[in-house]
């Protein structure tokens, strides 16, 4: 056993651990997890632990069904929400591993992810990133299922009595410290029962494990006080959906930001210019990873503070990526506002990094930031400014992710086509529904 390995087994031992929950996350980014008991955990970590991938929504075929789970020792936290006195279970985030080649699987998101910052590595860059998952809580019914009924009233920045969901996110908070986390702020986002909670940054592929985990622990915790935590883009028609902005910087090999340039009007480096433009040009196709359920696409409209064009802004919010301010040189960064946290964050960090990437290999030029609201142009002011729009729907932006080679290529031979397979069924499946919108609308015109 390694150090690190060694040090969890300890851990195990000491913490009472009866149960380990190993996990990795399939192409949809659901995350999947086994249970083992935890005097395995040597064995785990030695010889792996088998499965049938054939299970396992868009991994493999039956013939070649065998699958390992690597856990990586890095990952190891205590389950909060599953403590008793004497008995805790804890998870590690597996690598997937091909039993009949002992390499790396290709279907693996996780792998995905770290051949991208392998990308970025060769290039001398090691990639920090931060999400902002929102998400809102919602009542449950007499059964226990989900409602769209918010528990609370509250807007942006509200404070209790409004805010009910207080306690709510108090415990939620204590799960994830509990967990490792660093929690930088929370706050009740503007659509009443809408919620954030940021967390700090850290390199893209323990954020990418972060988001997971994340989601879980909400949801987890939320049904402990009877209510189902939604990640789900837009629950609720015209008011604010959910996003998931990722902010992204560069770091180089001495360890300095490569996105700072002292110099620069908006204290962006020449590289960080190039990766935002990289990420303009690929939007559209990045956007069905990032984006990728029919509901995604409802949030994507004007005037809800989700981008709708394909710009960047210094201040706005209605740009695509923005500049956040920053206040020290470590922390100039960009954020991209379009993924939601329906995404599988493995593969829409890897499909954003190499977009980025190839902007900087490409010496790629930025337009201008956009200073107005871009909500408000027409048709010809966009042209004027060569703003393009995103995809206005799952069928566009996937028709878009096969078009273009460095997107779809970033998504490797096995993932590529089994995500675009299932993301035309889903949109092949949601375009021949009869939604109640139409029934209230049609069924006593005609
Ligand atoms: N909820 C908004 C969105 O859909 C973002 C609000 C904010 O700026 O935090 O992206
Ligand atoms: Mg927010
Ligand atoms: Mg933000």
């Amino acid at each position: 056993l390694s150090a690190k390995e060694q040090e969890v087994v300890d851990k195990i031992e000491e913490e009472g651990v009866d149960f380990l929950r190993l996990q990795f996350t399939d192409i949809l980014g659901t995350v999947k997890n086994v249970s083992v008991p935890a005097r395995q955990a040597e064995k785990a970590f030695t010889e792996g632990i088998y499965f049938d991938g054939s299970s396992i929504e868009g991994f493999v075929r039956i013939q070649e069904s065998d699958m390992r789970l690597k856990p990586d020792p890095e990952t190891f936290a205590i389950l909060p929400w599953r403590k008793k006195e004497d008995s805790a279970a804890a998870r590690l985030i597996c690598d997937v591993i091909n039993t009949s080649t002992g390499e790396p699987f290709e279907g693996d998101p996780r792998y995905i992810l770290k051949k991208t910052l392998k990308r970025a590595e060769e290039m001398g860059y090691t990639v920090n990133a931060a999400p902002e998952p929102e998400f809102f809580l919602f009542e449950e019914d007499e059964d226990g299922r989900a409602t769209t009924k918010t528990n609370d009233a509250g807007g942006y920045f509200d404070l209790a009595p409004k805010d009910l969901a207080q306690d709510v996110r108090r415990d939620i908070i204590y799960g994830l410290e509990s967990m490792g986390f660093e929690i930088e702020a929370s706050h009740h986002e503007v659509a009443q029962g809408q919620h954030e909670i940021n967390f700090t940054y850290d390199d893209a592929l323990a954020t990418a494990d972060n988001v997971g985990t994340f989601r879980t622990v909400v949801r987890a915790i939320a049904a402990q006080h009877d209510l189902h935590a939604t990640f789900m883009p837009k629950p609720i028609a015209r008011i604010n959906g959910s996003g998931m902005h990722t902010h992204i910087s560069l770091f180089d090999e001495d360890g300095n930001n490569a996105f700072h340039d002292d110099d620069d009007e908006f204290n962006l480096s020449e590289t960080a210019h190039s990766f935002l433009a990289g990420i303009l040009e690929h939007a559209p196709a990045i956007t069905a990873i990032s984006n990728p359920t029919v509901n995604s696409y409802k949030r994507l409209v004007p005037g809800y503070e989700a981008p709708v064009y394909i710009a960047w802004s210094d201040r706005n919010r209605s740009a695509l990526i923005r500049k956040p301010a920053a206040r020290v040189p470590a922390a100039s960064r960009i954020e991209a506002r379009f993924p939601d946290p329906s995404c599988n964050a493995y593969l829409a960090f890897a499909a954003l990094i190499h977009a980025g990437l190839e902007g900087i290999e490409n010496d790629l030029e930025a337009p201008d930031p956009v200073r107005e609201n871009i909500y408000d142009f027409d048709e010809e002011k966009r042209e004027e400014y060569g703003i393009e729009t995103l995809p206005t729907n799952l069928g566009e932006a996937v028709d878009a992710l096969e078009e273009d080679e460095v997107i779809y290529g970033a998504l490797g031979e096995h993932i590529g086509p089994k995500f675009v397979e299932a993301k035309k069924s889903e949109f092949e499946d949601y375009i021949i529904e009869v939604s109640q919108w139409e029934l209230d609308r049609y069924l006593e015109t005609f």
